[in-house]
């Protein structure tokens, strides 16, 4: 049968022999491939109904000269939950694109300390009202061959979150750099910081350590499954070094092979 899919194994079994065994994980396969239409299908369709809910609730609290203060409160409350949902369907989308699409990323030059300035500038805001402070230190003309969306998803998921799990006043500081072995980008924080044990699991689909904080803080938990799965696509590899209590370095190397010089007025901002 030229659909089945056959894992094969091959065991020592005795001093000379071997024993081959061979199993039908077509079905399997299938199965996999059936949960993967079905998010991304439901993702899909509930994409266009949040859409026009949260839009009219914007309405609502921008007309809000008869509501009552209480009245209002409810609906920025809704606001900000419909919001939630429209970041959590806009990642099990990315992230089901990702998983299916095993073609290698697109090669184009991306000039990563522009792409790092404009994730600076797009978080801002929110170091802000933390009061912390977002330093960089990156190496001008180092570029990546690739795709200028993805890169960005993962890049930018890291330093959402440094902020997120640093206390007020933390720092955060991005790293972008090349050695003999290739391009490293890095992202440190001096906040919760996470226990060793967690570590292995944290780039599992909603993963957290601590649900609580990780839900209040805005997180839709496949942060760091998305990063892993765009890092894949670049055969980069995800380390993470951390110090609980103290705080945590999440660090992407990526090969040789994908890096480019490019002049920063030469490739085109991001956005
Ligand atoms: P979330 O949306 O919950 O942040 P992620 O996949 O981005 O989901 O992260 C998974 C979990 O890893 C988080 O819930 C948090 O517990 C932990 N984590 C991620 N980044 C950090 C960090 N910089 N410091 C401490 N913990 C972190």
């Amino acid at each position: 049968d030229p659909a089945m899919t056959l894992s094969v194994r091959v065991v020592p079994y005795g001093r000379d022999l071997r024993l081959l065994i061979l199993r039908d994980v077509s079905q399997q396969q299938r199965l996999e491939q059936m949960r993967r239409d079905f998010v991304a299908n439901v993702s899909h369709e509930l994409r266009t109904p949040l859409t026009v809910v949260s839009g009219f609730l914007e309405t609502m609290i921008d007309a809000d000269d008869e509501c009552t203060r209480e009245w209002n409160r409810s609906l920025v409350l809704m606001q900000q939950q419909a919001s939630r949902m429209q970041h959590l369907v806009e990642d099990l989308l990315l992230l089901s694109r990702l998983e299916t699409d095993s073609s290698r990323p697109p090669d184009e030059p991306v000039a990563v300390p522009t792409l790092i300035a404009t994730i600076c500038e797009d978080v801002e805001h929110l170091a802000v009202q933390k009061d912390q402070q977002v330093s960089v230190d990156a190496e001008a003309d180092l570029g990546l061959y690739g795709a200028e969306r993805e890169l960005h998803s993962a890049f930018a998921n890291l330093v959402t979150n440094a902020i997120r799990y640093t206390p007020a006043e933390g720092r955060i500081h991005i790293r972008w750099w090349s050695d003999k072995e290739g391009a490293h980008y890095s992202v440190s924080d001096t906040g919760v910081g996470i226990e060793a044990v967690h570590i292995p699991r944290l780039t599992e689909r909603f993963y957290r350590v601590d649900v609580g904080r990780s839900r209040d803080s805005g997180g839709t938990g496949l942060g760091l499954a998305i990063v892993k799965h765009v890092l894949n696509r670049y055969e980069a590899r995800l380390r993470i070094d951390s110090v609980p209590g103290r705080g945590s370095t999440f660090t992407c190397d990526f090969p040789l092979s994908r890096i480019c010089r490019t002049r920063i007025d030469s490739v085109r901002r991001p956005g």
